[in-house]
This record gives C-alpha cells, structure tokens and sequence, in this order.
C-alpha cells in the first residue's frame, strides 16, 4: 500500500512540509519529537513523543515502525544511536555520518577546513572564557561568538570591542542547545551577500537550485530570496565548495550549503544535510520545492530537472512571548496576486519562536521581498493563555 516508511526525527515546520511532499509520493510517515501535536505530527500516519537525544527511545521507535528510511530533522538527535541504526542495518537519510558531523559546528569546521582544505572564516574553539580571551585575541577583531551547539542564533553574538567577551561567553554558555560548553569565536567576515546553495545528491548525480540569499539577524533567518544575483566566478565556486562537502557527508538528499560571498571570492560556513528553513522560499519559487527534492532523492526517485519560477521571497513570521499562536487577518496577508503562506501550527509558543512565514512572486527580488513583508506585516498573531 506504501511506496515507503519514513521516519521523520524532529516535527517542526519544515517536518511538515517534508511529511506532506512525502505523503504526495505515497509514503506512510511516524512523525517524531519531545512534544505532542507537533507540526509535522498533524500531518503524519502515526507520532512517537520522546527526546531525540534519548538514544534508547529512539531506537525502540525505530524498532517498533521498522521504517524503511529514517529522516532527521533537527540537529540534536543522538547521533551515536543513529550510527548504531545504521551499522545495523536501518538507513539513515542522508547518511548518519552526514548528520553526525553536523550536529554540532567543531564537527564540520574542522572537517571543510581541516580534511577538505575550503576557505572558512578564522576559527578557534573555547572551553572557558579565557581560552575565548585568546581565541578572539588570534582570530582578531570584531568575532563571532556561538555555542558550538546551537541554531538560529540561540547565544550567538558580534564581539567588537575586548570587553564584550564577558557578555558574549555568558550568552553562548546560556544558549547552547545542550547546556553550558564548547564555543566557537569565529573571525568576522565581510561579505557582501551570504546565500545557501540547496544542493541535491539523488541517484543520477548532484543538482543544484538556483542560489538563495537571506537576511539573518542576529543569526536568525528573517527574509530569504531567489535567486540571488552572484558573478559567474563565484557561482562557479559555490557550487564548487557545495559539491566537494556534500560528496564527502555521503549519501543521498538534500543539503543546504551557506556560503558568504564577496565580490568573487566565498567562504563555506555551514551545511545542514537536510531542507533549509531559508529554503522555504523554494514552496513558491520552484516546480520542485527542496520538501519534494528531498523526498525524491531519499526514495531513488528522478529529478530530471528543477524549475525556477522567476524573482521570488519569503519573510519569516515571529511571535514572542508565552502561550497558543491564534493567527487574523489573513484574508488582508493574501490579498495581492502571487502571494502565499505557511502557518506552521505550532501548538504554543514560549519565547522567541517562528511561526509563520510568507512568499510571494513579482517581477523583481525587490518586489517580491517587498510583497512578502507586507503580508508578513497584515498578519496579527496573538499569544492566547493556554
Ligand atoms: P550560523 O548560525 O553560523 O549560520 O550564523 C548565523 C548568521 O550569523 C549567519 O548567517 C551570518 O549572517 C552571521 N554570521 C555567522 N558567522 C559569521 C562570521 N564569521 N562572519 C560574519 N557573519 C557571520
């Protein structure tokens, strides 16, 4: 009855677009995560509740659906109990090899720089806030604090003058995903325009779609576009550094490379072995978004090509605050012509969380970005008491 089982590790929102590409295909998808009624849940064949870094659930999950293929989503997963999966026999998508060394920032820095000799920022690692004294004293000024295990710029800061270092060790002790520990005090590059290459391994080669640029602040994706006007010399080394790393993590899916480029030069900064929430824009901008790329790869499936529909945007919803997202005037978010969204479902919000994002088409980058803020700002989201 099902072409495959897929088991989706993380339920967010990207989980749920991918449930749904991969509910297209005919697949039956258990969707996994720490809380009930996550977005991916809603949309899914059956869910599991249980921490990804409880390496035991995880691994009677996956012996309770059997799944033909095992899909991360987020990066805290245990990934050593993946590995164990996976010398067993289970398959993990893009590999667990690709997933391990992602997980956290010191595992793939040190292997692009170190094993794969691409250009990267300066780096140096820091246990304490006196090796991060010397790492920034090395790497040179203004810095790049994070947590070597986090995302969307949870700890994450700019040190501009010494005597930041006090505030940005303590934000990158308190907003690592796993507590106190290791950061990363990166030198701070000047770029021109950052992007992520969505690069797709699938069972006929590497694809890539066309370039995306996005807007971050303080490390957190606000706005994203495609594609990203580059010269040809860069592009040509984008998708250089995107096929050396990604025939090295293996495996087949996509991958979202995020690269700062200027002028012609570009320097790796991450990869993420599965879709990319700047990727989001893909829903509008092409016929395959990354959701479906992703799906058709995992299940040896063609991708004879990949259509890009013209200038495209996507502008990131965010609510603050403690309680359930209850969104309005939608009817005014989607009244111009080629403009979409996404509500992600999220069952509460605590804190500082995504929860919707719009997309639009138009004639121009400028246009579309223009289009998709404006319906992010008709939107109202309410914080209602539980
Ligand atoms: P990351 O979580 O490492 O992707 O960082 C989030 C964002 O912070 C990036 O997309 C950049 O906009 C910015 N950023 C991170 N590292 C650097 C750096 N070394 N130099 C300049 N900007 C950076």
């Amino acid at each position: 009855m099902y072409l495959a089982t897929l088991m989706l590790l993380g339920s967010g929102e990207l989980g749920r677009e991918f449930a749904i590409a991969a509910k297209r295909l005919g697949c039956r998808v258990i969707a996994c995560d720490r809380y009930a009624n996550a977005p991916a849940m809603q949309v899914a064949d059956a869910f599991e509740v249980f921490p990804m870094l409880d390496g035991k659930a995880l691994k009677a999950a996956v012996e309770k659906h059997k799944p033909d293929v095992i899909v991360p989503e987020i990066e805290a997963i245990d990934t050593a109990a993946l590995a164990d999966l996976e010398g067993a026999g289970w398959r993990v998508a893009p590999s667990a090899k690709a997933v391990q060394l992602t997980m956290n920032r010191d595992g793939i820095r040190d292997f692009a720089a170190n094993q794969l000799g691409l250009v990267t920022s300066q780096y140096r690692f820091a246990e304490s806030r006196d090796d991060a004294i010397a790492a920034a004293r090395e790497v040179g000024l203004p810095c790049v604090v994070k947590p070597v295990m986090s995302s969307s710029g949870k700890g994450q800061s700019t040190l501009r003058k010494p005597e930041d270092i006090d505030a940005a060790w303590e934000y990158a002790q308190s907003g690592g995903r796993a507590g106190q520990g290791r950061a990363i005090v990166e030198g701070f590059v000047a770029f021109d325009y950052e992007i992520t290459l969505l690069t797709v391994r699938h069972r006929d080669g590497t694809s890539f779609c066309e370039p995306i640029g996005h807007l971050q602040v303080d490390g957190d994706y606000r706005e994203s576009w495609q594609p990203q006007p580059m010269s040809d010399a860069a592009l040509e080394r984008a998708r250089h550094i995107a096929k050396t790393v990604t025939d090295n993590l293996g495996g087949h899916g996509i991958f979202g490379v995020e690269l700062f480029v200027k002028g012609d030069d570009v320097w790796f900064s991450e990869v993420s072995p599965r879709p990319h929430d700047t990727g989001l824009v893909t829903l509008v901008s092409q016929d395959l978004p990354q959701f479906a790329l992703h799906a058709r790869a995992i299940l040896g499936l063609p991708i004879p090509r990949i259509e890009q529909r013209g200038p495209s945007a996507s502008c990131a919803v965010l609510a603050h605050g403690h309680g359930v997202p209850l969104f309005g005037n939608v009817d005014a978010a989607l009244a111009e012509s080629d403009t979409a969204l996404r509500l992600f479902g999220k069952p509460r919000v605590a804190g500082h969380r995504r929860v919707a994002v719009t997309l639009a088409r138009a004639d121009s980058i400028d246009n579309a970005r223009a289009k998709a803020r404006a319906s992010a700002a008709a939107l109202t989201v309410q914080l209602a008491e539980e």
